[in-house]
């Protein structure tokens, strides 16, 4: 029987907290506002908007209008560059936050405090808690992927990094990590390493020495886990040389990591012939987290959304061991945790904690609002089972009334909070005329391409798209790099099954009257989205926070040359 209690956290304890915050969320959610609007009455932002001290959601929703970053980025600039007044927040923001940008093809420059801090360490104990009650850990470490980025400083001074790395240097954040049992078995140096490439090999190195301690295998996002086990199948034996050698390949190079690697590598040859014969006795690397890790209990990150793409390659290194979706959040604060951790990703929910910020919800069952006209949004404890949203934040940081962007349906309720599915992005549209596809259409529709692939036995690697209007009528491009060598029938049939894919009445009945022209499939060559994580880990995005852009807009034009220079072939479709 494992303890309850370890290094600091109960269990029991967390799980009996979250039960009672989540008994009447709606007045947590009073309360919440309260807090937030009483510690930043001051700012300049709420001044201007004349609540004049009022701490109600009705005098709050009437007086603070709905905006999305664009309407904030004066204030957070003027908070950048050095402006010490009280702006967004009544006590001075200490951190910026840079988002991935993956999605606009830009960074987003979001407000950290302590707060966004403490909140992160609730989600995590939170979900913990739950997940531990299920799948308890033994004492040991964890095989973490993460990767942190060189904070730099704003013009003002400020520390500047992703918000995964404002977590990482902070020591509140490692200390409440070791309560959870969240020690990864790589050190510092490796995590702040200077090139990723080498970080991620000296990851796999870290968990090959200590196979057996290790209890679960993490990465903020599964498509950091799926590339590093891509990358062992090329690396395995030089791994095994520097294991049985006791000297680290000469492919790191920078001294620091070299230097910390070498406190922990001397020669195992046995450890070294044992990986090797485990590697060698795997048919196509079939369950091969489980033979290398012989005591993780599970696999933890998060893998609903975009990450959805990745998980059958995920479950193939998997084998049985369970795969299990992290907490919902983004660099501008944190929103719900995964408490039902026996749930499979693709039925993941996420459990909204009502003290960690004031949330509203933008209904967008019906036309009028769905074209983004008049929103009312509507409460917490306010939504609907099976409704889908468009969700609003205010956080303990300075953003009031704020579009994240994210569509989510509404799949239950814990006691009176709302169970979140992660929908989409709602940005991430497909459109040309009255045709609407959405980041999970599109999966959906490459979804079943995979599957015409998949009896070939190729697989698709990555995938995104983008609406070419340079042809009349426009028409839907959709890019594919696939392992292996498709024949031109199946790449032909891929490219009808993606157009004939597309269910939105709208899309079909333009195809139908070729006011949409036919879709294009243009297959890349193998590396072009190696290319394009690359090119975003040069713009300053560490590869933990990295999604693959699934609609390339005009915006994000260094992606789209990527993606368009290194066409290997091209089709269209014959559907229609
Ligand atoms: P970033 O702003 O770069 O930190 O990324 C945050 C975005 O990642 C969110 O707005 C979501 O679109 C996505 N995201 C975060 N957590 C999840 C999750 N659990 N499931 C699906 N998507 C998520």
């Amino acid at each position: 029987m494992l303890e309850k209690k370890m290094e600091g956290i109960n269990t029991d304890e967390v799980i009996e907290e979250f039960e009672a915050l989540t008994k009447d969320a709606g007045m947590v959610q009073r309360e919440t506002l309260e807090r937030i609007l009483e510690e930043n009455g001051s700012a300049e932002y709420l001044q201007n908007l004349g609540l004049n001290g009022r701490t109600d959601p009705e005098s709050f929703k009437s007086c603070v209008p709905l905006v999305t970053h664009k309407d904030l980025e004066a204030y957070i600039y003027r908070i950048a560059d050095g402006d010490p007044s009280p702006i967004l927040t009544g006590k001075p923001i200490p951190n910026m936050s840079l988002s991935s940008g993956t999605t606009q093809g830009r960074r987003k420059l979001v407000p950290f405090n302590d707060e966004l801090m403490e909140n992160t360490l609730q989600i995590y104990r939170t979900s913990f808690a739950f997940r531990n009650r299920e799948f308890p850990l033994e004492k040991g470490k964890s095989l973490q992927f993460v990767y942190s980025s060189t904070p730099g400083k704003t013009k003002g001074g400020l520390g500047a990094g992703t918000a995964t790395t404002n977590l990482f240097r902070n020591s509140k954040y490692k200390n409440g990590m070791k309560a959870i049992q969240f020690q990864c078995c790589s050190p510092d140096e490796v995590i702040f390493g200077p090139d990723f490439h080498q970080s991620l090999y000296c990851h796999l190195l870290c968990g090959l020495l200590f196979r057996e301690e290790i209890q679960f295998v993490f990465s903020t996002f599964a498509h950091s886990i799926v590339l590093a086990f891509r990358t062992f199948e090329q690396v395995w034996q030089e791994l095994c040389d520097d294991i049985r050698d006791g000297e680290l390949s000469s492919r790191v190079t920078a001294p620091s990591v070299r230097m910390a690697m070498s406190k922990l590598l001397k020669p195992s040859p046995e450890l070294a012939d044992l990986i090797y014969k485990k590697c060698s006795g795997l048919s196509n690397w079939y369950g091969l987290i489980p033979e290398l890790f012989p005591n993780a209990k599970y696999i933890y990150g998060i893998m609903t959304g975009s990450m959805e793409p990745y998980l059958k390659k995920l479950r193939h290194y998997a084998g049985e061991l369970p795969l299990m979706s992290a907490d919902y959040g983004t660099s501008e604060g944190w929103i719900a945790a995964n408490v039902n951790p026996k749930l499979p990703p693709e039925l993941a929910t996420f459990a909204v904690l009502p003290n960690i910020g004031y949330f509203e919800f933008i209904p967008l069952n019906n036309d009028a609002e769905r074209l983004y006209m008049d929103p009312k949004p509507v409460g917490l404890t306010e939504v609907k089972i099976g409704e889908d949203y468009e969700i609003i934040v205010t956080t303990f940081a300075g953003l009031y009334r704020y579009r994240l962007g994210d569509v989510v349906r509404v799949a239950g309720f814990h006691n009176s909070t709302p169970e979140l599915k992660f929908v989409c992005r709602r940005n991430l549209i497909l459109s040309i005329n009255i045709d609407k596809n959405t980041e999970k259409d599109l999966q959906l529709s490459v979804e079943e391409a995979g599957k015409l692939l998949a009896e070939e036995k190729l697989e698709i690697i990555d995938f995104s798209s983008l609406v070419d209007l340079s042809t009349d009528p426009g028409h839907y491009v959709i890019f594919l790099e696939i392992t292996g060598e498709p024949s031109e029938e199946v790449l032909k049939e891929c490219c009808d099954c993606l157009d004939r894919s597309f269910i939105d009445a709208g899309y079909v009945s333009s195809r139908k009257v070729k006011t949409i022209g036919p879709l294009e499939l243009r297959v890349v060559w193998r590396g072009t989205f190696q290319k394009i994580l690359e090119h975003y880990l040069g713009l300053g995005t560490v590869v933990s926070q990295f999604k693959t852009p699934r609609c390339v807009g005009p915006m994000n034009s260094k992606v789209q040359q990527i993606l368009c220079n290194n066409v290997a072939k091209t089709y269209f479709s014959t559907a229609f």
